[in-house]
């Protein structure tokens, strides 16, 4: 029986849905854990404890970090300066100063 470590916790269950796939399109066997409290009653989602997390097999804990390091890299969390000069968080999609989108980098 494999020892299952926590790689990543989610803040809702559609991200957990999502780091999952990333996982398992790696070849990861994934569990997840807390999503039948959602399911159960919505409140809970207020509830400490209750967001959902990720868990995978020890043995592949290195791999898994790997993954979600290059989420990171390639998700949110780049800031971003918009071309009237203003420089925004990444969470922001547009310019608030003159209204522009995000631009593409990819
Ligand atoms: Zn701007």
């Amino acid at each position: 029986m494999s020892n299952w470590v926590r790689v990543y916790t989610a803040d809702n269950p559609p991200e957990a849905v999502f780091v999952r796939g990333l996982l398992e399109a790696e070849g990861i066997p994934v569990r997840l854990k807390s999503m039948e409290l959602w399911t159960a009653a919505v409140e809970i989602y207020f509830a400490e404890g209750a967001r959902p997390s990720v868990w995978v097999p020890n043995s592949a804990l290195g791999q898994a970090e790997r993954v979600l390091a290059q989420r990171d890299r390639r998700g949110i969390g780049q800031a971003w300066s918009c071309r009237c000069g203003e420089s925004l968080e990444a969470q922001f999609t547009v310019c608030w100063q003159c209204g522009r989108p995000r631009p593409d980098h990819d």
